[in-house]
C-alpha cells in the first residue's frame, strides 16, 4: 500500500519504520522544517523496546538510553512506599528504558530518512475525498495522494479533527508539569525511577544517561504541582505558552524542602540546564478513529496525562499493531476497524484510569494517613495491597507477561 503518515514524532515514526518493513510504500509529512532533539525524559516500558528491537534499533538504544531497574514509590519525606522493579531486572523479556525524548526521536528520523521518505516543513492541514492529503508548506500548498493516511500528528491533530471538528482545546484539572534536567550525581543504584510525594505536588525523577568523566549523570525530572482547583470548563493555558521557561519561584516554595538522605531535590531543580512548563493535560477517549481510508496514532488519537510511563510506549504499540492489522486483513476498512477494536478500548482504559490518578493514588493514601511520614509502612498500608495495585494498573495498561 501507498501509506502517507502526518507527523514524525515517535509514534509517526515507528510507523513508518513498521510499515516500511512490512512492504509498504511509506511517506512521513512533518509540519516542522528542521526536526530539533526537543523534549527532555521519556520511559520506554519493555514491550514497546520490543517492537524498536524488531527495528533493528536496540544496540543504539542501549548506547543512549539508562536501562531501569526499578520505580520507587516514595512519601514527600523520601520514604519508600514500593519498589517495582522494571524490565529485565523485573524478569521482562526486554528492558525498560529512561531516554531523552528528542534524542529517540532523532534516532528514528535517521533511521527513517535511509529507509523510506521523509518530508520535513509539510503541514498536513485536511484531507480532500477521503484520500488526498491537504498539505502546506513553505513553497504554498500542496496535496498528495494515498491508500491510506495515518493521523501522527500528536495532541494537536489536524486529522483528529476531522472526526471531533467540536473537540475544542485539551481538557485540564489544574495541574502544571515542570520538566528539567539536571547534571547531577547518580542516586541510588543511578538507574532507579522514582515517584516521591502526593497528587497535589509529586516529583518524579530518573536518570537518563550514563555517568560521564566527572562521574555526573544527566537526571530528568518532573515536578507536578496543583494550582487551580479542577472545575468543569477549566480550560488549560494558552497553547503558545506550553513549554514555556518555568520560574524558580514557581517551584521553591513546594519543593524548596525536600531534601531526602538520598536525593536533594531543590539542589536539582535550581542546578537545572533547563527546565519548561506545561499543562497537565488529556482529551476524551474518542468513539471512532478511522474515516474512510484514514486512521489515527498515538497522541492524535489517545493523548493521555503522563503518568505510568504511557506516552511514547503507547504510540509505538499502536506503529505494531496497525502494521499486524494491514497483514492480516485483505481489505483496508476489517484491517483499520481491526486495528482500532485492538487499540482504541486499552487506550481509553488508560486515560481513564490517568484522569483517577493511576498509580498515584496509593501517594494519595499514605499522604493522608501519614503526613508527617511513619516509623513502619506497614502501619500505614499494606505493603501487600500496593503490590497487588501496581500489578493491576500494569496489567490493564497492557505490560506484557513476564518471561517464564
Ligand atoms: C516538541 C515535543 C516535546 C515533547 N517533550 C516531551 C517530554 O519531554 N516528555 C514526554 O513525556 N513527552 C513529551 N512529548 C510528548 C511525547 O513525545 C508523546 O506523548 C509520545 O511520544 C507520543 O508521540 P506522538 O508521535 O504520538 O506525538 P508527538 O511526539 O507529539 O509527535 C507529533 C509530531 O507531529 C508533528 N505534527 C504536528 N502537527 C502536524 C501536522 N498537521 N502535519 C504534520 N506533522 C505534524 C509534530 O511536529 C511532531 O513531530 C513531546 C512532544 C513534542 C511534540
Amino acid at each position: 500500500m501507498n501509506i502517507l503518515i502526518a507527523g514524525g514524532g515517535i509514534g509517526g515514526l515507528t510507523a513508518a519504520l513498521t510499515l516500511h518493513q512490512r512492504g509498504h510504500a511509506v511517506t512521513v509529512l512533518e509540519a516542522v522544517r528542521e526536526p530539533r532533539p526537543l523534549g527532555v525524559g521519556i520511559n520506554l516500558l519493555p514491550h514497546s523496546v520490543g517492537v524498536l528491537e524488531g527495528l533493528g534499533l536496540l544496540p543504539a538504544l542501549r548506547g543512549m538510553a539508562v536501562e531501569t531497574s526499578a520505580l520507587v514509590f516514595a512519601n514527600r519525606h523520601g520514604q519508600p512506599i514500593h519498589r517495582d522493579a522494571r524490565g529485565v531486572y523485573g524478569g521482562y523479556s526486554h528492558p525498560q528504558f529512561s531516554v531523552h525524548r528528542g534524542e529517540l526521536q532523532m534516532l528514528l528520523w535517521r533511521e527513517a530518512c535511509a529507509r523510506l521518505t521523509v518530508l520535513s516543513g509539510q503541514r498536513v492541514v485536511g484531507v480532500r475525498d477521503g484520500h488526498v492529503a491537504l498539505i502546506d508548506t513553505a513553497d504554498g500548498p500542496r496535496e498528495q495522494a494515498a491508500d491510506l493516511i495515518v493521523g501522527a500528528d500528536g495532541i494537536h491533530s489536524a486529522l483528529r479533527r476531522r472526526l471531533a471538528p467540536d473537540e475544542g482545546a485539551p481538557c485540564w484539572r489544574g495541574v502544571m508539569m515542570w520538566r528539567g534536567t539536571t547534571w547531577a550525581p547518580p542516586f541510588l543504584d543511578g538507574r532507579t525511577m522514582v515517584q516521591a510525594g502526593h497528587s497535589r505536588a509529586k516529583f518524579v525523577v530518573y536518570p537518563i544517561s550514563t555517568p560521564r568523566a566527572d562521574g555526573l549523570q544527566l537526571i530528568n525530572w518532573i515536578a507536578d504541582r496543583r494550582v487551580r482547583e479542577s472545575a468543569p470548563g477549566l480550560t488549560a493555558p494558552d497553547r503558545a505558552d506550553w513549554s514555556r521557561a518555568g520560574r524558580l519561584d514557581d517551584l521553591l516554595p513546594t519543593f524548596g524542602s525536600w531534601r531526602f538522605d538520598w536525593l536533594d531535590v531543590p539542589g536539582l531543580i535550581t542546578r537545572a540546564e533547563q527546565m519548561l512548563e506545561w499543562p497537565m493535560v488529556d482529551r476524551d477517549p474518542l468513539p471512532c478513529w478511522r474515516l474512510g481510508p484514514s486512521t489515527l496514532l498515538g497522541d492524535a488519537a489517545h493523548p493521555m496525562v503522563p503518568i505510568g510511563s504511557n506516552g511514547a510506549t503507547q504510540a509505538i504499540m499502536d506503529a505494531q499493531a496497525l502494521a499486524d492489522a494491514l497483514d492480516r486483513h485483505a481489505g483496508l476498512d476489517a484491517a483499520l476497524a481491526a486495528y482500532e477494536d485492538k487499540r482504541r478500548p486499552l487506550c481509553a482504559r488508560i486515560v481513564e484510569m490517568n484522569r483517577q490518578e493511576g498509580l498515584d493514588a496509593i501517594l494519595d493514601r499514605v499522604e493522608a494517613l501519614a503526613p508527617e511520614g511513619f516509623a513502619q509502612l506497614a502501619d500505614v498500608i499494606d505493603p501487600a495491597e500496593v503490590a497487588a495495585e501496581v500489578n493491576a494498573y500494569k496489567a490493564a495498561a497492557g505490560h506484557q507477561v513476564k518471561r517464564a
